[in-house]
């Protein structure tokens, strides 16, 4: 049915590509295309032999001309970008150059300023409206199945969403003492932001992980989850009309925010560029290089993911609270295709949205958030490749709620 092109090789990268390959009805042909050629090609050399013909190659993804080029010689319908949130504009401005529609799991972060924001790719909207093709911004898990599920309960159980809190929960072990689930440098940076979340028209400002609770996760139990910010947020403020609030948590054990608060504490963790032996190097990024890979902690990792949504609103008048969420085992992602469940919660949705695109059913010229297509294809989908949802009627609410406190 189709061709996509698929930006980076690493751990998201391989899942998406596991999946083409498994949905090759859709996907008949792929093109895995990164900075290391060496990573495609084995991705590639894993994988071939099945009805989907892959091809790899080398790739600059910050040079637009680079990219112009790979895709005018292999034409895709579909860009995958999951390479890191600093190549979203030059691969936005390479679609618009060749006529391809876009596709991606992060929002544009500039290198220099840690700043999850959708300003520079929604400002794209006009031009790709003109051009004619469709770019889905953050389509991984959150952001990504998270506005899906937003879109699902407002579809189906709610006429009025007010407040919605969203939770992911990892409560995998590596064994490790120290070790991120995706790209180090992506995660710290995320963490170590002030937190934010938004109420009433507002955002409210807070400190890096100052609010702490503890969440009754189903299928995983107690786990401590602290407010961040997350890039679904903004999009959700503004695309969830009546909402009154929105609010992000995740889950840290006490053993990773300690090894963190050293690092920060030292200045590992800073993006601010340093002289050391006569070269100028950013210290996250040399943290990255010595924490181990991502990708590594595949085999070794036990336990599940629980991520989902609690909405609470109005329905036929009364007030309803509709919980949507999937479980996730790591050591079952690992089993079907040899990633971690955080690669797996995100790869799988990418190759869904893409699916969907090329199939024609989210194709709209212009540039979205998720929530801002139908969303009963996607959960379909979800079901049938490896995301399976549940929803419950009267989940547990979090503690400040049932006290009526602020955070
Ligand atoms: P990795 O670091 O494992 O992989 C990134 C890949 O991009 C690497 O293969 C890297 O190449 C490649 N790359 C980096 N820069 C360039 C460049 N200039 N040109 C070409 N290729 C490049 O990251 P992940 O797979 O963990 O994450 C991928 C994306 O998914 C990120 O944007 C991340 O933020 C996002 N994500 C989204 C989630 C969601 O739920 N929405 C959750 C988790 C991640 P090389 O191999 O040479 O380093």
């Amino acid at each position: 049915m189709g061709k996509a092109l698929i930006i980076g090789a690493g751990g998201v990268a391989s899942v998406v590509v596991h999946k083409c390959v498994q949905n090759s009805d859709v996907f008949e042909e792929i093109m895995i295309a990164s900075r290391t050629k060496s990573k495609c090609d084995a991705l590639k050399e894993k994988l071939d032999g099945g009805k989907t013909i892959i091809h790899t190659a080398q790739v600059d993804a910050d040079n637009v001309d680079e990219l112009v080029e790979l895709i005018n010689g292999f034409k895709p319908d579909v860009v995958i970008n999951v390479a890191l949130p600093y190549q979203d504009l030059s691969i936005m401005e390479a679609c618009l150059a060749t006529g391809v529609h876009y596709l991606d799991t992060a929002n544009y972060e500039p290198p220099e300023t840690a700043k999850f924001e959708y300003k520079w790719q929604w400002a794209y909207k006009e031009k790709f409206e003109k051009a004619g093709i469709t770019a889905v911004l953050g389509c991984g898990f959150d952001p990504g199945v998270t506005g899906v599920f937003t879109a699902y309960a407002l579809k189906h159980h709610f006429d009025e969403i007010h407040y919605i809190d969203i939770l992911d929960c990892n409560a995998g072990d590596h064994g490790l003492p120290f070790a991120t689930n995706f790209n180090p440098e992506i995660n710290i940076r995320e963490i170590t932001s002030n937190g934010r979340y938004w109420k009433e028209g507002k955002w409210v400002e807070t400190k890096p992980l100052e609010y702490k609770e503890v969440y009754n996760f189903p299928e995983v139990g107690p786990k401590d989850i602290y407010l961040l910010y997350h890039e679904e947020l903004e999009s959700l403020a503004k695309n969830v009309k009546g909402l009154k609030q929105i609010r992000f948590w995740m889950t840290f054990s006490e053993k990773y925010l300690t090894h963190l608060r050293v690092l920060q504490n030292v200045g590992m963790t800073s993006i601010e560029p340093i002289e050391f032996e006569g070269k100028m190097i950013q210290p996250l990024q040399f943290l990255k290089a010595v924490l181990p890979d991502p990708a590594s902690l595949g085999p070794r990792t036990k336990g599940k993911t629980n991520i989902g949504c609690i909405f609470r609103g109005i329905k036929d008048g009364k007030e309803k609270t509709y919980y949507l969420y999937n479980v996730c085992d790591h050591e079952e992602c690992y089993r079907e295709v040899g990633s971690q469940a955080i690669s797996y919660t995100t790869g799988v949705p990418a190759m869904i949205g893409a699916s969907l695109i090329i199939k024609g059913i989210w194709q709209r010229p212009g540039v979205w958030n998720v929530e801002e297509f139908d969303p009963d294809p996607f959960m379909e989908e979800l079901n049938k490749w490896g995301l399976p949802w549940k929803e419950s009627f009267n989940p547990e609410l979090l503690e400040l709620d049932l006290e009526k406190r602020e955070v």
